[in-house]
């Protein structure tokens, strides 16, 4: 029972981790980013989060995958649609600078 709660703690920490990763359009990189708000991976439909880029609250249901901020194996985080809509502005812009 005690590895199977072990496993639980190592999938919580996957879903809510210490760093989160923001794409940097400009650069090309990923900055790493201290998770102080505990933003996670995972909620239920009906449930208040917050958008990761702007910090607002968002009810999950309303929430926007994100192009920009990112789990470590590459999950997108829920943003609200303001924040996802500057995110493909921003992607754009800086692919039209190639
Ligand atoms: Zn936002």
């Amino acid at each position: 029972m005690e590895s199977e709660s072990k496993t639980l703690n190592g999938l919580f920490d996957t879903f809510t981790p210490n760093i989160i990763y923001k794409w940097n359009f400009e650069k090309h990189e990923y900055e790493e980013i201290i998770n102080t708000w505990g933003i996670s991976l995972i909620h239920e439909l009906g449930e208040m989060t917050i958008c990761a880029n702007c910090k607002e609250p968002l009810l999950f249901d309303n929430g926007y995958t994100s192009n920009q901020w990112h789990s470590k194996v590459g999950f997108g985080y829920s943003v609200c649609e303001k924040c996802f809509e500057a995110e493909k502005m921003m992607e754009k812009s800086f692919k039209e600078g190639e």
